[in-house]
């Protein structure tokens, strides 16, 4: 679908992407999720393309600029690679990136921001926690003053990138119960009091590391609170608009593997002496997907041009959310449908985006939170 927000940068940067992913990760990705991990080589590989840096300081190697657009087509070119698990594996920092520039001591910032951004050290975001993951405002894990410290004690789960992270971002409670008491820290792996175990046995996302994380009397020196005291609920809100945003746009770059897949095999494949894509049936699935494709993109489209002029528009990032998420699970199962048995075998990409349809369903907020959200926003 032609793109009316198209600049000869965002063409070139889309492909640039196109051609790294064709390369460097579709030929692989079947092989590292059935492994259960990327190479680490991978993560400096991707660094050096400046997909990390929108919005960061060229001082820490960022890109010194933003842009929604090239940011949608990062997410939604890597997640053309058919296996949700390797941008998965890539990008667990990227929800991380925001809050430690815009929060963290200048200290911080200098010390580990070029690092994360060139892919040299992984961070992650972990708010999640055993005990819930929608309810961010009745978060348990606590972090009480003493002396020039903090004490956490809790613990996360689901964390992306957790086994491999230097670096993490934790949301503990500092003040009363609610929304209103709960402060932002910067954690590093190797302090005393934090471990973590990995979480295995997964539907999908095999080769990207979730990880439950443990703070046992973990000390971290009191200018590891990043921001104002008791004001971390505001800055996790904030850093899930661009978090959703990177979802949509990858759930879009599923759906497009979903359409292709499918027309490629209807092509080929030969029914009742006819090919599958001759048989009005197919091709009325052919269509219908086509055209959520085509409304996703529209929808993003529309949201990124709003991110860059601003305000951030919140309602439609949550309603984008979940209308992606319902759409790319048609696509999923009408794919999986027009491929018969062939579908139902692993190394088949449209078998593996079936199984991750439910984590992009629930992952950073999910379809019931979203709608909730969209409707409070729209001020009902
Ligand atoms: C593979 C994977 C990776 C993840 N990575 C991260 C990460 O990096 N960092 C991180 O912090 N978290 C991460 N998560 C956690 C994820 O964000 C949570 O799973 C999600 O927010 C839902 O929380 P929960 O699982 O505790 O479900 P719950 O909050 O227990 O909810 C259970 C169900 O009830 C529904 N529900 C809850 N409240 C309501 C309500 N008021 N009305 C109607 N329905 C409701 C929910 O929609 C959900 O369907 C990850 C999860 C997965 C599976």
């Amino acid at each position: 679908m032609k793109n009316p927000f198209e600049t000869e940068e965002r063409a070139a940067w889309r492909k640039t992407l196109r051609d790294f992913v064709a390369a460097e990760i579709t030929p692989f990705a079947d092989q590292w999720d059935e492994a259960g991990s990327i190479p680490w080589e991978l993560h400096q590989k991707v660094g050096a393309l400046g997909v990390w840096g929108f919005g960061i300081s060229e001082k820490y190697g960022g890109l010194g600029f933003d842009d929604c657009f090239m940011r949608a087509a990062y997410h939604e070119e890597f997640a053309k690679c058919g296996a949700g698990g390797v941008p998965t594996a890539l990008a667990g920092r990227v929800i991380s990136i925001e809050p430690i520039e815009r929060l963290a001591s200048s200290e911080i910032r200098a010390r580990v921001l070029e690092d994360i951004v060139l892919g040299r050290k992984g961070s992650s975001l972990g708010v999640t926690e055993p005990g819930g993951g929608s309810d961010v405002a009745n978060l348990k894990t606590t972090a009480r003053r003493d002396g020039n410290h903090f004490v956490l004690n809790g613990s996360k789960t689901f964390i992306t990138g957790a086994m491999t992270s230097d670096y993490f971002v934790i949301p503990a409670r500092t003040g009363g119960p609610g929304l209103t008491g709960i402060s932002l820290f910067f954690v590093e792996a190797d302090t005393p009091g934090f471990s973590r175990t990995e979480i295995s046995r997964k539907m999908g996302w095999w080769c990207s590391d979730q990880a439950t994380l443990y703070f046992d009397d973990c000390r971290v020196p009191a200018e590891n609170m990043m921001g104002e005291e008791n004001k971390g609920f505001i800055a996790i809100m904030q850093n899930f608009n661009l978090e959703r945003v990177a979802l949509i746009a990858g759930m879009l770059g599923m759906m497009k593997v979903c359409l292709s897949a499918s027309i490629d095999w209807a092509q080929t494949r030969e029914t009742f002496g006819k090919k599958l894509i001759k048989h009005q049936v197919i091709r009325h699935k052919i269509a219908d997907m086509s055209a959520k494709t085509d409304a996703v993109e529209a929808y993003l489209n529309q949201i990124c041009w709003q991110v860059n002029e601003g305000p951030m528009p919140v309602a439609e990032i949550c309603k984008a959310k979940f209308f992606t998420s319902k759409a790319l699970e048609f696509c999923a199962s009408e794919a999986m449908q027009i491929f018969g048995g062939a579908g139902y075998l692993r190394g088949n990409p449209v078998e593996r985006i079936y199984r991750e349809v439910k984590v992009m369903a629930i992952g950073g907020g999910s379809e019931e939170i979203m709608r909730d959200l969209a409707v409070r926003q729209m001020g009902l």
